[in-house]
């Protein structure tokens, strides 16, 4: 079995065929799948997706630091009140994206300590999402990491030194579909790099995996991102699906049974 730790299967991109794409998944073995909230506009599609598949769906809320703006303390209101209603697996996604604007990084960086300080006081871990901001993130997390905050590094893609630093302040690497690309340099600085503090992920509908590049991306593609890892890290792929899944049982406070 495997888990893909980080999915959003409910965006309009699968809106005409989400059963199929479930199907495909559970004929792959990916039975479990974890879906990082965006902002407001995509909680009710969010929800709509977790009570069609309420056993194999687990939702997290969140806002994404793309939609954090000069309106974001609405933002955060609203995922806040539904974190106080509702079960969710975590605290996603989150974090620092200097790549298309960095008119509100520092809004960026208040709603990501926030967040985690949400994550902190529920017990629950969180989900990263870095881009152009990977020393930065780190050095948040390592600042506010008492000994209680746990999540996953999304779509990691920094390099070795980077990855040590996320796991000595007890994080996950989440392994996506960048991991297939040739020239994306990711492999090389993996290989050194432990089974035991990675996870599997899709990001679906984006970073689909060679050689799907540049097409939709599905949770049913987990399998060919674990093959990679496999042979990256020279190990069998039956130890990749099986310490991943484990990794992601443990890190989610969701019950699984295997
Ligand atoms: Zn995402």
């Amino acid at each position: 079995m495997f888990i893909d730790t980080h999915a959003h299967l409910y965006l309009d991109q699968f809106s005409d065929d989400i059963d199929m794409v479930v199907e495909l998944c559970k004929e792959e073995g990916v039975e479990h799948i974890y879906l990082p909230n965006v902002d407001a506009a995509t909680v009710d599609s969010l929800h709509e997706l977790v009570e069609s598949y309420p056993s194999m769906m687990h939702p997290m809320m969140g806002v994404h630091p793309c939609s954090i703006n000069e309106n974001y303390r609405k933002e955060l209101e609203l995922a806040l009140r539904l974190l106080e209603q509702r079960e969710y697996a975590g605290i996603g996604e989150i974090g620092i994206d200097l790549y298309w604007d960095k008119t509100f990084h520092k809004e960026q960086q208040e709603a990501f300590r926030i967040q985690i300080e949400w994550a902190r006081d529920m017990n629950k871990p969180f989900v990263i999402h870095s881009r152009d901001s990977l020393d930065e993130t780190i050095d948040i997390v390592s600042h506010l990491q008492d000994g209680t905050l746990t999540g996953i590094f999304h779509c990691f893609n920094g390099n070795e030194e980077q990855a040590r630093k996320i796991i000595d302040i007890g994080f996950l690497l989440g392994i996506g579909g960048v991991i297939t690309f040739k020239n994306a340099g990711v492999r090389e600085e993996l290989v050194n790099i432990s089974i035991n503090h990675m996870v599997l992920e899709t990001d679906a509908p984006y970073l689909s995996p060679t050689p799907f590049r540049g097409k939709r991306n599905q949770s049913n593609y987990i399998p060919i991102i674990a093959e990679q890892l496999a042979e990256t890290l020279e190990i069998e792929v039956e130890q990749v699906e099986k310490i991943t899944t484990q990794n992601a049982i443990n890190l989610f406070n969701t019950p699984i049974q295997l």
